[in-house]
C-alpha cells in the first residue's frame, strides 16, 4: 500500500513505547528492572543475589527477562509476569505532554504503536502522556505477537522448567526478524516507506535489516543501521521534516540528501541480525 499524492517519502511510523514516547530518565526503566529482579526472585525461585544478572542476561539473549523465562522452559503466563512486572509501576511518574500530543496529531501517516509491553501498561502509559489511543491507527504489542501463549488456558504460576514449554511457548519479540516482519506484514505498506523509531540499538539494527527507515532516539551515537538520530521524540521535525513533505533548511546533505541516500539504500539487500 502507497499514500499516493503525498509529498513525503513515507507512508507509515512505526513508533516504540518506553523510553521513547516519554524520557528514560524519569525512573520507569529503574523501577521495571526492580520489578522483574523481584518476580524472578519471588515466583522463579532465583537468589536475590543472582537475579540482577539474570535479568540482564536474558534481556540481552532474548529481548526481554519473560521471553527468557519461557524460552528456559519456565511454565509461566504472560499475564501474570506482565502484572507483577508493569502493573506495580509508578505510573504517577510519567506526565501528560502535550507537545507529544501535537506532535502525533500533526503526523498525516499512518501511526502504530510498536512495543514488546502488554496492552494494558501501552494503555496506562499513554493515558498518562494525555495521548488518545485513537492517535494510533492500531497497537502491536506483546498480545499482537504472541496470540498462540493466551489460547490454551496455560498455568499461571511459575513452575520449574520442563522440556516440553520450550517448544511450544516460542515468544515473539523485538528485535527477533520474526517480530519485524510481524510489524511491516501487519501495516501494510513498503518497508522503505516507513519509519521505524525506537531506542534501542538492536530494535533499529533489526528494523533497517526487514528494510525499514530507521530513527534512533535518546542516543548521543548513530548507529550504523539508524538513518537518523535524535535526542528526544519531539525532535521528529526537525531531524525527518520528509514525513511532512518537507526538506531540512539548507537541503543538501540534511535535507534532500538524507532522503536521497535513504532511498539508494533500501535497494541494497540486507543482512538478518546474527548473521
Ligand atoms: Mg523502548
Amino acid at each position: 500500500m502507497e499514500i499516493r499524492g503525498s509529498q513525503s517519502p513515507f507512508d507509515c511510523l512505526l513508533l516504540d513505547l518506553d523510553d521513547t514516547l516519554y524520557s528514560s530518565t524519569i525512573g520507569i526503566g529503574q523501577a521495571c528492572k526492580k520489578n522483574i529482579e523481584e518476580f524472578l526472585a519471588s515466583k522463579c525461585g532465583i537468589s536475590s543475589e543472582r537475579a540482577s544478572s539474570l535479568r540482564a542476561e536474558l534481556f540481552k539473549s532474548h529481548g526481554s527477562s519473560l521471553a527468557g523465562l519461557i524460552a528456559r522452559g519456565y511454565d509461566l503466563h504472560p499475564d501474570e509476569y506482565h502484572c507483577y512486572v508493569h502493573g506495580r509501576l509508578p505510573y504517577e511518574l510519567i506526565k501528560p505532554d502535550a507537545e507529544l500530543r501535537e506532535l502525533l496529531l500533526s503526523i498525516p501517516q499512518h501511526k502504530i504503536l510498536f512495543t514488546n509491553s502488554d496492552r494494558q501498561h501501552a494503555r496506562r502509559t499513554l493515558q498518562r502522556l494525555g495521548i488518545e489511543e485513537e492517535c494510533f491507527h492500531s497497537i502491536i504489542c506483546f498480545e499482537t505477537m504472541n496470540p498462540h501463549l493466551f489460547k490454551d488456558g496455560r498455568r499461571a504460576n511459575c513452575s520449574p522448567p520442563s522440556s516440553l514449554a520450550v517448544e511450544t511457548s516460542e515468544v515473539i519479540l523485538k528485535p527477533s526478524a520474526a517480530a519485524m516482519e510481524m510489524a511491516v506484514r501487519l501495516a501494510g505498506f513498503a518497508p522503505h516507506r516507513m519509519v521505524f523509531v525506537d531506542d534501542n540499538e538492536r530494535n533499529i539494527a533489526s528494523g533497517k535489516a526487514v528494510g525499514l527507515r530507521t530513527a534512533l532516539v535518546g542516543k548521543l551515537i548513530k548507529t550504523n543501521e539508524a538513518d537518523y538520530l535524535l535526542d528526544c521524540i519531539t525532535g521528529l521535525k526537525e531531524v525527518v521534516p520528509e514525513i511532512w513533505g518537507q526538506q531540512k533548511e539548507g537541503g543538501g546533505e540534511h535535507g534532500i540528501g538524507v532522503t536521497m541516500r535513504s532511498d539508494l539504500d533500501s535497494m541494497r539487500p540486507t543482512t538478518p541480525i546474527g548473521a
